[in-house]
């Protein structure tokens, strides 16, 4: 096979990387560099069932750990089947709505929309700068997080600000996770035998990062993030929707500087800061099981405000075809999946208790009685999405 993509999606400290072959979604090799820019600098790399880790040498930055992939795919005869490189990059802003195959001015717009995702941006073009040092002669494709959402109305992605901070400034609601919302409502349509153009879904990405989309016609029509991925249902860590006076009260009245105010609403919220223990569902799982009252009203809170994300969004809709759970905590908890649908038994949800239960690490199904309306568990891979739609923009099938 002489047409895999290498998959990439680099962040500020870390690269994560597939190589897919775009038509089956077979996974080749992955693999993810982490600790970049410190001495602790390493690459694990799985492929063939087994997972290899090894140190990557000084300057322990982005370019090494490129590097140390390419070595492994010479070693393992796995360069020459590379026929392109895909990218994840974060915000495409109102520009890019579509795949796009990467130069120099797509470069510069990527540096210029960093100013609406300053953490990430500017990383995804590190990767990219990166890989043509190494693939010079491939293509190399940006597939935008955001894209997914540029079909969502004026009445979605406006806020009630004064305009002006719209047409001059670009302050709107971008969304974000658009690869993975994309990807499970096809697989959706698949399962109901619909095109995807004529199904309705909500989907709802529960990972570190939280996002809930609602789906009509196969487009989305609104999401929960925002501008930034401040906005919307808790999460991880993320505070998601507080009322924006908060922001004022803890500067004005109790001292906090702007950074400690971003810090707190990103870093130190959501599951994490009214667990007061962690930001992994798992652990919080655990300890409320365990009696921790703390605990338990984290996940309170996390599922009743993605149950009501989920309820307000199905004003987009006259008939729903059926909600997705995917993302880690969507993928392979039974225990929030539960909370969230019992809130939703105005929507007609009712969860078939075994068969939420059997959708764990992996498996894709159903999880609601027959007279329900459907809700199925299904795995996202934003990995082949990237794959498939670089393949088909440099052979022209898009
Ligand atoms: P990211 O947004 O970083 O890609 P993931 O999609 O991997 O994150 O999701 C991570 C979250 O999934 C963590 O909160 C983790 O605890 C949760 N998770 C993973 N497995 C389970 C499980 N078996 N039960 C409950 N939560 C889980």
């Amino acid at each position: 096979m002489q047409n895999n993509i290498l998959v990439i999606n680099c962040g500020s400290s870390s690269l994560k990387f597939s190589l897919v072959n775009p038509i089956s979604g077979q996974n080749i090799i992955s693999g993810l560099a982490e600790c970049l820019l410190s001495v602790d600098a390493f690459i694990t790399i799985k492929h063939q069932g087994e997972k290899k880790k090894f140190n990557l040498p000084t300057p322990y930055d982005h370019q090494v750990a490129i590097s140390a992939l390419v070595n492994y795919l010479i070693e393992n005869n796995l360069k020459e089947s590379v026929s392109a490189l895909g990218h994840r990059v974060v915000h495409g802003g109102e520009k890019y709505s579509q795949p796009t195959l990467i130069n120099e001015d797509i470069k510069q717009s990527i540096e210029q929309l960093s100013k609406l995702a300053p953490l990430h941006n500017p990383a995804n073009l590190q990767g990219i700068n990166a890989a043509e040092q190494v693939f010079n002669d491939l293509p190399q494709v940006a597939i935008f997080d955001t894209a997914f959402h540029q079909s969502m109305p004026k009445r979605s992605y406006l806020y009630g600000l004064p305009y002006h901070l719209y047409k001059e400034h670009g302050i709107r609601k971008y969304g974000f996770h658009g690869t993975s919302h994309y990807f499970v409502s096809r697989e959706a349509a698949k399962i109901i035998n619909k095109p995807s153009k004529e199904c309705n879904f909500i989907s709802a990405h529960l990972g570190n990062g939280c996002s809930i989309t609602a789906i009509k016609n196969g487009k989305s029509v609104d999401t929960s993030l925002g501008l930034t991925p401040l906005e919307g249902v808790m999460m991880g860590t993320r505070s998601g929707d507080v009322d924006p006076g908060v922001i004022f009260h803890l500067v004005d009245q109790l001292g906090y500087t702007l950074e400690e105010v971003n810090n707190t609403l990103n870093k130190k919220s959501g599951l994490l800061g009214v667990s007061q223990l962690s930001n992994d569902c798992r652990a919080i799982e655990e300890a409320a099981q365990g009696g921790n009252k703390q605990a338990l009203l984290a996940l309170t809170l996390f599922s009743y405000r993605i149950a009501k994300s989920i309820a307000s969004f199905s004003c987009n809709f006259t008939s729903l075809d059926g909600l997705i759970f995917t993302g880690g905590i969507g993928e392979n908890s039974n225990f929030i999946r539960a909370l969230i649908l019992s809130q939703l038994s105005l929507l007609n949800f009712t969860e078939d208790s075994k068969g939420n239960k059997a959708m764990r690490f992996g498996n894709q199904g159903c999880i609601t009685t027959k007279d329900s309306t459907p809700c199925w568990v299904i795995p996202t891979n934003e990995e082949w999405v990237i794959a498939e739609q670089t393949f088909k923009l440099l052979n022209k099938e898009n």
